[in-house]
């Protein structure tokens, strides 16, 4: 099939949780979708649900969730019918369902208005509304903050003085592909936050950072414990980061929360386990813990888990990032965890059937089905060794299964990324559209810790919108 020769006919569905999503005019198209045993039953199942809005003949519009299984059918064959305009993203659908395009009956098609735009620039992407669950705050300061703190306190261990040349420094201390050369960096960064005022202003200048990124909501984390060389209490560590955090938010278009890591390999994960929850109504929304994994199970520290479910309050895990499988099994069926810090290894609980269909193992279904969120940071993911390239982190695969796959940036210093980069790296490499960019964002909104009016005003009041006015207007190239 030839792209000039296509008919001017929508051929795209909407359903499930991103259904409705404005912007998009479409209905149903029985003729379209009649030849097509696997589309008619698609349109059945659905039909409940389906938010379709009757404005052009004979098309009907899909967007994929969970339904991704049936549903990639169209979208494949829709993407391959057209693949001058959708570029790279038009062999997605083939790894579950193959075949030469045009055998789905999906005989009259055509990408519509929305196709030339369908792509999201890294400018875009910059102007999106977006949300970020994963991000430490001793790992994302600014160079030249690192420099004029380490001057105020008289510490000569940095390896430059110069601001463009310390953040190169950060990046290649840290791309090494294993996560303990990945923590040594933060020996300098945490050198220089032993006091209030540092506290403060790095938190500052990390909402400012993200805010001018186009995050709307953020959670930052940071381990209390670490920042007491100089003295300081655990509550003023926390109070310091707090205030920053505020100074930060005020004026400015954003939401920052805090999450309190307690360290993996230490012992104190029940003091920090009670910190977060004493600070629970301060700006503080779940508990975590990082460090090394492997030899540091997340079930040394049950008593913080008991403690913080036992609260009422929210468990995020760093697991399946430097181990495998029985990390996240013991953090999800032993600690509570809500949302694990990366998860990348869950791939290894997907095998590929005869036919070359993925088959998911109980974890990973259990994963998938429960909505557990997976804060996967993918250029922290390939510098940790966690996977060994961008093109071959899971990410394209857990988001056309359906599972719950979140975008965060880790350490934006060490690993050089703003969450704007990030998202655009999956464009280019897994030829992600704006309906993936925006359903990663929904993903994070729906996962985070806030409460849940705050998130469902986010979505619908926030995110939403602007995501539709942005992809109904694109940006001048
Ligand atoms: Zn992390």
């Amino acid at each position: 099939m030839q792209a000039e020769n296509l008919p001017d006919v929508v051929a795209v569905v909407v359903a499930g949780e991103d259904a409705g999503v404005a912007g998009v005019e479409a209905e149903v198209g029985a003729a379209v979708v009649a030849e097509d045993p696997v589309l008619l039953e698609l349109l059945q199942a659905v039909a409940a649900s389906v938010a379709t809005t009757r404005t052009t003949a004979a098309a009907f519009v899909l967007l994929i969730d969970s339904s991704w299984l049936v549903g990639s059918t169209l979208i494949f064959s829709w993407r391959r019918s057209v693949p001058d305009r959708v570029g790279a993203a038009g062999a997605q659908g083939s790894l579950l369902r193959g075949g030469p395009p045009g055998q789905t009956g999906v005989t009259r098609c055509h990408a519509g208005r929305r196709a030339v735009g369908d792509v999201p620039t890294l400018e875009e992407i910059r102007q999106a509304p977006k949300v970020l669950l994963h991000d430490h705050l001793d790992g994302g300061l600014r160079p030249q903050t690192v420099i004029e703190l380490a001057d105020g306190i008289g510490y000569d261990g940095l390896p430059s003085g110069d601001a463009a040349t310390l953040g190169s420094w950060f990046t290649a201390a840290a791309n090494r592909g294993h996560l303990v050369g990945y923590l040594e960096g933060f020996r300098h960064t945490l050198a220089v936050m032993q006091t209030e005022d540092a506290l403060v202003r790095v938190a500052r200048e990390c909402v400012e950072d993200l805010a001018d990124d186009g995050v709307v909501y953020a959670e930052v984390r940071f381990a209390p414990e670490l920042h007491q060389e100089a003295g300081l209490s655990l509550d003023q560590v926390v109070e310091a980061a707090l205030e920053g955090l505020r100074q930060g938010s005020d004026g400015r278009d954003i939401t920052v929360y805090a999450l309190l890591t307690a360290m993996r390999t230490a012992a104190r994960s029940l003091a920090i386990a009670e910190l977060s929850v004493r600070h629970r109504d301060a700006g503080v929304v779940g508990f975590d813990i990082a460090g090394a994994e492997k030899g540091s199970p997340p079930t040394l520290h049950l008593d913080a888990f008991d403690y913080v479910r036992h609260n009422n309050f929210h468990i995020t895990i760093h697991a399946g990032e430097g181990f495998g499988l029985a990390s996240i099994w013991e953090a999800v069926q032993h600690c509570g965890a809500e949302r694990l810090g990366h998860g990348v290894r869950i791939i290894d609980d997907i095998t590929t059937r005869d036919d070359g269909t993925p088959r998911l193992g109980p974890l990973a279904a259990y994963i998938r089905d429960r909505r557990i969120a997976l804060e996967m940071c993918p250029t922290s993911n390939v510098h940790t060794g966690a996977t060994r390239s961008l093109e071959e982190h899971p990410i394209g695969l857990l988001r056309r299964l359906g599972f719950r796959v979140t975008v965060s940036t880790d350490n934006r210093l060490m690993s050089g990324v703003t969450l704007t980069s990030e998202l655009h790296r999956l464009v280019e490499v897994f030829g992600f559209d704006w309906s993936d960019v925006q359903w990663l964002t929904l993903n994070a909104m729906k996962s985070a810790f806030a409460h849940f009016d705050e998130r469902l005003a986010m979505i619908n009041g926030r995110i939403k919108p602007a995501f539709a006015a942005l992809r109904s207007t694109p940006l001048p190239a």
